[in-house]
């Protein structure tokens, strides 16, 4: 009774620090989460496990804050309009930019520094706590190898080495707090390979701590919270044609699987990005009609409510 009654206890204090510091979503998943589940039983990346960096990991503690649904709203609303002051030719970098740190950098930094909050209570009671960047990462190569540009750090240092390694073109962050959230109940993963909530849908950027402490685990998501077929909205909202679902035979990688059965609450993404598309839409030149502002795919999503304001492309993608 006492160890239930302290497991309690510090999963309370542990959630209430992450609050305190900012964190909006607070969850906890138990480590046997991380094992392969229903429906698409995908096993956690070779270094990528919780017990991969903590080998007595018992919890993972996913937190999250809101982009803004203005911040994620004003880059594609003021795609349309005329912005006094800034030149034509740099309008979309500089949108791109304004979403970036308010909708990015923002909830990077604070996330990691949550984190930090977390993982020295728990160090100071005892249980080794493992902390990350938010994003995914990009290290610069130390002279005397070149450094890498950020189109190579996704894709190869070469053709040939593409060919070899990454013909797919996928990189990972250090661990996918994505996959975290799920298991720890916040919600599950939508059509756009992004993690939807109920309280606001695509909306949040995550962080996770790992723990040796064992806390009391947050039930899972049994609802569906991406519309699935009935809206399909990301997918065609993409310029790039970098969404695609799992299932589709027409684009096959180490992700496909048969079929994705619609009924299941996906743990796991039930779709496939094609990260270098996705990346090589800041090469398209041209007005809103053929831009993506960095998460149009999220910026499109009804969830939990339809965006008030949208570019002209999207207003068309959403029209019936
Ligand atoms: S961010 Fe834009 S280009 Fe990338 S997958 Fe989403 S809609 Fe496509
Ligand atoms: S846009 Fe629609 S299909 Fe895509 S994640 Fe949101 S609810 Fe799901």
């Amino acid at each position: 009774m006492t160890a239930k009654l302290d497991m309690d206890k510090l999963t309370q204090e542990v959630k209430a620090l992450a609050r305190l510091h900012g964190a909006v979503l607070v969850g906890v998943a138990s480590i046997d989460r991380f094992d392969p589940m229903p429906p698409f039983h995908d096993k956690a990346p070779g270094g990528r496990h919780p017990r991969d960096y903590v080998p007595n990991a018992r919890s993972v503690i996913s937190i999250a804050q809101p982009v803004l649904n203005a911040v994620m709203e004003a880059p594609a609303a003021l795609a349309d309009t005329d912005y006094a002051m800034i030149a034509p030719d740099i309008k979309y970098a500089y949108l791109e930019k304004l979403y970036d740190t308010g909708g990015h950098a923002v909830q990077d930094r604070m996330l990691e520094y949550i984190s930090q909050h977390v993982g020295q209570r728990l160090q100071m009671d005892g249980f080794d706590a493992m902390i990350f960047p938010t994003p995914g990462m990009h290290p610069a190569m130390d002279p005397p190898a070149p450094p890498l540009t950020e189109h190579q750090m996704w894709e190869g240092p070469s053709d040939t080495w593409r060919r070899a390694h990454n013909p797919f073109g996928y990189a990972l962050g250090a661990f996918s707090h994505r996959h975290a959230a799920t298991r720890a109940g916040l919600g599950e993963f939508g059509y756009s390979s992004v993690v939807l909530t109920p309280e606001f849908g695509p909306r949040q950027r995550f962080n996770s701590i790992i723990t040796e402490a064992e806390l009391v685990p947050d039930p899972l998501i049994t609802e569906p919270i991406c519309l699935r077929d009935n809206c399909l909205l990301c997918l065609k909202a993409c310029p790039m044609f970098a969404l695609t679902m799992r299932d589709d035979p027409d684009v096959k990688d180490y992700r496909s699987v048969e079929s994705v059965d619609r009924n299941e609450i996906f743990i796991d993404t039930p779709a496939k990005v094609h990260a270098p598309s996705c990346r090589h839409r800041k090469d398209r030149t041209g007005g809103s009609p053929h831009r993506c502002f960095y998460g149009d795919c999220i910026r499109i999503c009804p969830v939990p409510s339809k965006p008030a304001r949208l570019s002209q492309r999207l207003q068309q993608v959403m029209s019936p």
